[in-house]
């Protein structure tokens, strides 16, 4: 059965091409009905910080990517990866070295003064009478004849001479595991056997292999995935808004799912489908639909499928997560306000803080400021008006959307305007904005006494 993993480096928050690459390896066992597991891999001890792996754990939880057993921690594991690097010395796929900086230093010279690539070619690899009490690394004996082939589910057969490969390093000459070392024992025992991961990892694997080959595992299959470029096509930066998954939920009011369908789309396909839920993906995720080509992050693509699952959400889980981008910590009051505006302020929103910046009116407190936008609207003839909307919503007996829209008109209609012409004083007075839900539904959400007082602000 299948079994995937992320396998996230603490070091920074989990960003796009990360969030990427954990819901294509999450979508691809789920599936296929196998696992998905999480590694974090924290080797690098000055790097790798606490807050990075709450980050990662946390958008995961967020984005709903839930993984199968406990995280394994890399690090922890640094005993086992030096048993392997043993048991490769045993049995003569690993070597020990003793070169030292300069003599790698030459060498490298001397191969760029050749014009030629360079590949390390350790004098240490035929001998056996190294010095063991002295500091030494120990090496891969890579194979040198021949070729290695990978056929990768995205980018198809990939071969690469052996003559290119060199011999790298198993061991640290402090005995710490590489890298290189840790991801395929780690790969290895945890039964991986499907590698899902960025294409800038597309050259590891042929190293990767050669361990694998050496202590005759199996090897998994890999699907290398193009990375992430911005909407001009350069690889995906801050610049184009690539931020970490929490900022997109934090300072961009994102819902999990709105992110969710959009990380689905960069890279992957179905048909000419855009609006694709959890559910649908899962039935819907095979590797053929994984493109060849990088794909593009586009901020108003996400704005717009955010929009679509605001309105499409419950209204009592939007009021509260809304709630949080409020300035302030509202009463139980205010949030039932709050939920109960839902349906007026949701239409028009792409994204949390806009319902939130939507709602301030809501909460604002007599005598309204008024936005400079907005003041022109309460001058001039709308003065009279004012006037007129108050005596006449005053007169309205049971305060209901049907009643107020036919006291509203009927201002319009004696003074020979438009109902927009009335309408939007109206609006400037109550909600100190150009722009604001329909004025019926403004007029009821804020009650009688609050929106009569506001009208009664702008008479003197
Ligand atoms: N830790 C690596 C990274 O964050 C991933 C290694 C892998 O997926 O094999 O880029």
């Amino acid at each position: 059965s299948i079994v995937t993993r992320f396998a996230p480096s603490p070091t920074g928050f989990l960003h796009i091409g990360g969030a990427r690459t954990a819901l294509f390896n999450w979508l691809f066992a789920r599936h296929h009905g196998g696992k998905f597991l999480l590694r974090i891999e924290d080797t690098d001890r000055a790097r790798s910080t606490e807050p990075a792996i709450a980050a990662i754990l946390d958008g995961m939880r967020w984005l709903g990517l839930d993984w199968d057993g406990e995280e394994v921690y890399q690090f922890a594991r640094a005993d086992r990866h030096a048993e392997v690097a043993h048991a490769m010395l045993e049995s003569g796929h690993a070597y020990r070295c003793w070169m030292s900086q300069e003599e790698i230093a030459a060498q490298r010279e001397a191969a760029q003064a050749a014009k030629q690539p360079y590949r390390i070619r350790s004098p240490w690899r035929d001998r056996s009478d190294g010095p063991l009490d002295q500091p030494h690394v120990v090496r891969i004996r890579a194979e040198r004849e021949g070729a290695t082939t990978i056929r990768d589910l995205v980018q198809g057969e990939v071969t690469v001479q052996n003559a290119e490969l060199d011999d790298m390093v198993l061991l640290r000459s402090d005995g710490t595991p590489t890298y290189m070392l840790a991801v395929v024992v780690d790969d290895h025992d945890m039964g991986v056997t499907h590698v899902i991961r960025g294409d800038d990892h597309l050259n590891n694997a042929f190293r990767q292999l050669t361990i694998l080959r050496a202590m005759g595992w199996p090897e998994p299959t890999y699907a290398h995935i193009p990375l992430i470029h911005g909407a001009d096509g350069a690889k995906l930066s801050k610049r184009h808004g690539a931020l970490g998954v929490d900022s997109y939920r934090d300072e961009l009011g994102v819902l999990p799912e709105a992110l969710f369908n959009h990380l689905l789309r960069l890279g992957w396909g179905h048909g000419d489908a855009e609006i694709i839920d959890r559910a649908q993906a899962i039935e819907w995720f095979t590797l053929d639909g994984v493109g060849k080509s990088p794909s593009r992050f586009d901020l108003k693509k996400l704005d717009s499928l955010n929009g679509h699952y605001i309105r499409a959400a419950d209204d009592a889980r939007l009021a509260e997560l809304a709630a949080k981008s409020l300035p302030f910590e509202p009463s139980a009051e205010q949030r039932d306000l709050l939920q109960r505006s839902m349906h007026a302020l949701k239409p028009r929103a792409a994204s949390l803080i806009e319902i939130a910046n939507g709602a301030a009116f809501l909460f604002a407190m007599r005598p309204l400021r008024i936005d400079a936008d907005a003041a022109p609207l309460l001058e001039g003839p709308a003065r009279n008006l004012i006037s007129q909307l108050h005596s006449a919503l005053d007169a309205v007996a049971d305060w209901n959307t049907e009643a107020l829209e036919t006291a509203v008109r009927e201002v319009a209609e004696s003074a020979g305007v438009k109902l927009g012409a009335v309408a939007q004083p109206l609006r400037a007075a109550l909600t100190g904005k150009r722009t604001s839900p329909g004025i019926f539904d403004v007029l009821v959400l804020l009650g009688r006494d609050e929106s009569l007082g506001r009208i009664a602000d702008q008479m003197t």
